[in-house]
């Protein structure tokens, strides 16, 4: 009987060749397996998918016909994945999973019947299965996050803008619920770049955008809507509320220190707020959003100015 907490190293490059001498038949999952067998059988399932969640799911409910298990979870910090299947147990086993030395996540595995030796071997050389698997899940999601994402901000892109404003506007319709949007341009920002060089006019940008992800609640979404211009999506929002975030971003902006500059630079950002009008479209929306910012630079900058 194993201890209730193990952790242990699973070397994919190893267990892949392990894999690869095993014999492996057919079988059905009604009749009693062995692990060739179930292998062979995750081997074809964890192909299915490039999502790293589907992949563990299946994972999880085929290994069942060997080894019941009560909880899986599995976390990838560098992709910001997490996940829990299944519940807890008193005993776990947490699999640090590698492949030509990039961490491929830490894998839990929980019961609340101790482990024995012959199931921890037989599991190990089922993980071997989820080499391929994960790791092309993991690259997918880094290649589809970076084609989404505005590499100077970190912040999001049009493309993801696009995509999150009409999946937002239609859970807003659907779920009767509010949606603001948040248009700012930082102020003479073209000043910046000819007294301080592009160089630290792009840092400005960098530390603009983390201000705004620092300032807002998680579920609140950042895009570079064009050179200084960023975009809120602020879901489940009121009018009233965006109105007070949008003060918010406007204090912390300017009230930061720029380091790359070395002394405080005054610098100040101006906003339009917009509230999603009922079967208002995309565009529209962002079309008052963007005259209400319009609104606040003729009115002398620094300030927000809400849509009619
Ligand atoms: P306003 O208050 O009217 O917004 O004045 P402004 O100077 O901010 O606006 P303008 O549209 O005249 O200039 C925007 C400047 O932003 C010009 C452009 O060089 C700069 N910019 C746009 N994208 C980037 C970028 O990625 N890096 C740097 N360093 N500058 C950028
Ligand atoms: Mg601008
Ligand atoms: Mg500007």
């Amino acid at each position: 009987m194993s201890s209730p907490v193990q952790t242990n190293i699973i070397d994919f490059d190893l267990a892949r060749s392990q894999r690869k001498s095993s014999a492996v038949g057919h079988f059905s999952l009604a009749a009693p397996i062995n692990v060739a067998q179930l292998r062979q059988h995750l081997d074809q399932r964890l192909q299915s998918s490039l999502e790293a969640e589907r992949i563990l799911t299946l994972f999880f409910k085929h290994v069942q016909h060997l080894i019941p298990l009560d909880g899986l979870t599995y976390r990838h910090e560098q992709s910001d994945v997490k996940l829990r299947l299944g519940g807890n147990g008193r005993h776990s086993v947490t699999y640090s999973l590698s492949y030509e030395g990039q961490s491929l996540g830490e894998l839990g595995l929980q019961r609340n019947m101790g482990f024995l030796e012959r199931e921890l071997a037989d599991l190990e050389a089922l993980l071997a299965c989820l080499l391929f698997p994960i790791r092309n899940a993991l690259l997918y999601r880094a290649a589809t996050q970076s084609a989404l994402r505005d590499p100077l901000t970190g912040t999001g892109n049009r493309i993801a803008m696009d995509q999150s404003l009409s999946r937002e506007i239609e859970t807003a319709a659907k779920e009767l619920r509010p949606l603001s949007l948040l248009m700012l341009d930082i102020d003479h920002f073209k000043q910046v770049n000819d007294t301080y060089g592009h160089c630290v006019g792009d840092e400005v940008l960098k530390s603009i955008a983390n201000t705004l992800k620092a300032q807002l609640r998680n579920c609140d979404q950042v895009f570079r809507f064009g050179g200084e211009e960023f975009l809120v999506v602020l879901a489940d929002t009121g009018r009233d509320t965006a109105a007070m975030l949008g003060e918010r971003l406007r204090k912390a902006a300017q009230t930061l220190i720029h380091p790359a500059v070395g002394r405080p630079v005054e610098l100040t950002i101006s906003l339009g707020c917009a509230t999603l009008l009922p079967a208002e479209s995309a565009d529209s929306l962002l079309r008052r959003v963007d005259s209400a910012l319009y609104v606040a630079k003729r009115g002398g900058r620094n300030r927000l100015s809400m849509a009619g």
